[in-house]
């Protein structure tokens, strides 16, 4: 299928960005990587598409003494090869190879990732369970969102109409913090079926409901294990019953505490 007409701006500020998404149904476009394929599914249907993909500032990775920086803008492909990443967040490091393929990593992004939060996507979790902060930008204020509370829902974030994310802060890891990221799929580069962010004692599935699941602070597998027991119930999907869901969690469950 095609798409339904829209317009389309590529405006160089953030000004004129603020100014547009004022009008009536339009939205913003990054890589294009899920919102395209959605108006192509007419799944959606705005009237304008702002595309972001011009402004200043928004593509870079910086590091500081306690803090990773990452514009919007930058691209899986970007996070993939930068040295900077590998060193200072290990745990997305390990991620990215598992998001989509290489030609989508091209031009798919975090902020775009972040903002459309699906509940199988591996950068929602990775966030959460790094406890990284969230840089939201509109006409008149900036503000700074926990992971936790800014995924809302299925698709759901705590954005505001007409506001944008600008970039994501994660702690600088330390020598002594240890994370372990899996994930089930059918193929590689497919959504996870079930997957596993963990950093220290935070440990976050995605895949198994509409926000990532958290368990924190258990030192003990067995209790952790039945904590996800109790409390763990995923929602079926095409080819898997809330059941193997929840089963293939504790797989994974058991899989990272043997490798932390
Ligand atoms: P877009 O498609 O441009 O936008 C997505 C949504 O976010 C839109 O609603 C848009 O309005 C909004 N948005 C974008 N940027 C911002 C911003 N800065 N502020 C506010 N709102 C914003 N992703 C995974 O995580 N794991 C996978 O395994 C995976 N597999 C894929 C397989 C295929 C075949 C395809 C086509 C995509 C796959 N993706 C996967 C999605 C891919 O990672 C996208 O790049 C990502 O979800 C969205 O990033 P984008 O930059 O392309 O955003």
């Amino acid at each position: 299928m095609k798409a339904p007409a829209f317009a389309y701006a590529k405006p160089a500020s953030l000004e004129k960005v603020f100014e547009l998404l004022e009008g009536p149904n339009a939205k913003v476009l990054a890589g294009g990587q899920s919102l395209i394929p959605s108006l192509n599914m007419r799944l959606s249907s705005p009237e304008l598409l702002v595309d972001i993909t011009g402004l200043p500032g928004l593509s870079e990775i910086r590091v500081s003494k306690d803090c990773v920086r990452i514009g919007a803008l930058v691209t899986h492909a970007q996070l993939e090869k930068s040295s900077d990443i590998r060193k200072h967040l290990p745990l997305l490091a390990q991620a990215v190879p598992h998001v989509a393929h290489a030609a989508i990593r091209n031009r798919g992004t975090l902020g775009g990732s972040l903002a459309l939060a699906d509940p199988a996507a591996e950068y929602p979790a990775c966030a959460v369970a790094l406890e990284a902060v969230l840089v939201l930008r509109s006409k008149t204020i900036e503000r700074r969102v926990k992971a936790e509370p800014f995924f809302k829902g299925l698709f759901e974030t705590d954005l505001k109409p007409g506001e944008l994310l600008v970039a994501a802060e994660f702690p600088v890891a330390k020598p002594s913090d240890r994370s372990v990221f899996l994930e089930l799929t059918r193929r590689q580069g497919d959504y996870a079926i079930v997957g596993l962010a963990a950093h220290n004692d935070r440990i976050v599935f995605f895949g198994v409901g509409s926000v990532p699941f958290v368990l924190k602070g258990f030192s003990e597998k067995e209790k952790a294990k039945n904590f996800l027991d109790k409390n763990l119930n995923p929602s079926a999907d095409l080819y898997h019953s809330s059941a193997a869901k929840r089963h293939l969690a504790g797989v994974l469950l058991e899989r990272a505490w043997n490798t932390r």
